[in-house]
């Protein structure tokens, strides 16, 4: 086989597309009926997920909004409801925020243009450049988490690709690689590449098609690279969430500030742990509740990416004193039915407990 004297020409192209045409993905939802709009999607839920978990998300979302005006017009909960579960939601705060732009800016239709689609929220150049590949087949380098590694291993570029420097020769690379032809499966087949031989623990070098030039295989260093981000202490947080239950057994959710950590979904009422009770009876007196009984509730962990929460739950049975404004930051929602709300994954799991638990005060 023919290889150039740095493997960085036309032939690592090649050799890739030959091994994506007999064993990479072809028959991904966004793949089938392609579209702007649906690779658009796919990136987005694609971030930071796999491809298994992100399918059937994929299918409920798109069979919601077809297109991007229904999205652009849709209620930012019904969005989120939608992506209860998949995580990292500033993501689809800003595909529906983008959506809006879309709408507004260009017509309703994505734009085939970089920075257009840069100068739209959660659109990095990366994502830009696999909008661009995929959809219009135009030639534009990716360098998502996966391809990072390809590029890091075979090219042998230490350092942590966190830093501007490691970057910068990171995207000189996937530039240089990136073929005129074929451009929209050499994307999917780099992508398929990363994600499904070259792992990051032990991949199978010797099924790779590009092994031949890896100069991390040829140093036998292929777990050095890409090189850590240097490590630090993770903080955690912590949280007292008050669940606060009506006679009916429903519970008091509060939409969250829309910046933040789950910005825009709806949680327990919380305050730090060492909120003493006269304040969390206030607490409760400001949310319009009477405190009848109170116990200690479930605790968990939950974690980002910079940083751990650790809540401790209280049940408190109160007795409503006010009425809620419709449409506003509290809800009352039946723990077994919350209805078309964007709930994060440790609330979502308390409802759910709950449910299997009736209100005490219900039983009383
Ligand atoms: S030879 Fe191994 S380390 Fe190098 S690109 Fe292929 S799978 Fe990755």
């Amino acid at each position: 086989m023919a290889t150039d004297a740095t493997g960085t020409g036309p032939d690592f192209a090649q050799r890739l597309l030959a091994w994506f045409d007999q064993h990479g993905r072809h028959d991904l939802p966004w793949q089938r009926e392609h579209s702007p709009y649906r690779v658009w999607l796919s990136e987005i839920m694609l971030q930071q997920t796999r491809v298994e978990t992100v399918i059937p998300y994929f299918e409920r979302f798109v069979e919601a909004f077809p297109d991007i005006p229904s999205l652009a017009r849709a209620p930012l909960d019904e969005v989120l409801h939608l992506w209860t579960g998949l995580g990292y939601y500033a993501r689809a705060r800003n595909l529906h925020r983008a959506a809006q732009l879309v709408t507004e800016r260009h017509g309703g239709e994505l734009p085939a243009d970089p920075a257009a689609l840069q100068a739209l929220p959660g659109i990095g150049r990366s994502t830009a450049g696999a909008i661009l590949a995929m959809a219009w087949q135009r030639r534009a380098p990716i360098l998502d988490g996966n391809v990072k590694r390809v590029l890091a291993r075979h090219g042998a570029i230490a350092g942590w690709p966190g830093q501007t420097a490691v970057a910068n020769r990171l995207w000189a690379r996937a530039e240089q690689l990136t073929p005129t032809a074929r451009v929209a499966d050499y994307t999917q087949a780099i992508m398929d590449l990363g994600a499904t031989l070259c792992t990051r623990a032990r991949p199978p070098c010797s099924q790779c098609p590009v092994a031949a030039d890896c100069q991390a295989r040829s140093a036998d260093q292929v777990s050095a690279y890409p090189g850590r981000k240097p490590s630090a202490v993770t903080p955690v947080r912590r949280s007292l969430w008050l669940i606060l239950r009506n006679r009916e057994g429903e519970v008091l959710l509060e939409r969250r500030p829309p910046q933040g950590i789950w910005g825009g979904l709806w949680s327990f009422p919380e305050c730090p742990p060492d909120t003493p009770p006269t304040a969390v009876e206030n607490l409760c007196a400001d949310l319009g509740c009477e405190i009848r009984t109170t116990r200690p509730g479930a605790a968990g962990r939950h974690v980002f990416t910079h940083f751990k929460l650790d809540y401790q739950t209280r049940e408190i049975d109160v007795h409503p004193t006010l009425r809620i404004a419709e449409g506003g930051r509290l809800r009352w929602v039946d723990p077994a039915a919350p209805g078309a709300l964007g709930l994060p994954a440790p609330v979502h799991k308390l409802l759910v407990s709950l449910a299997a638990s009736p209100a005490r005060t219900q039983i009383a």
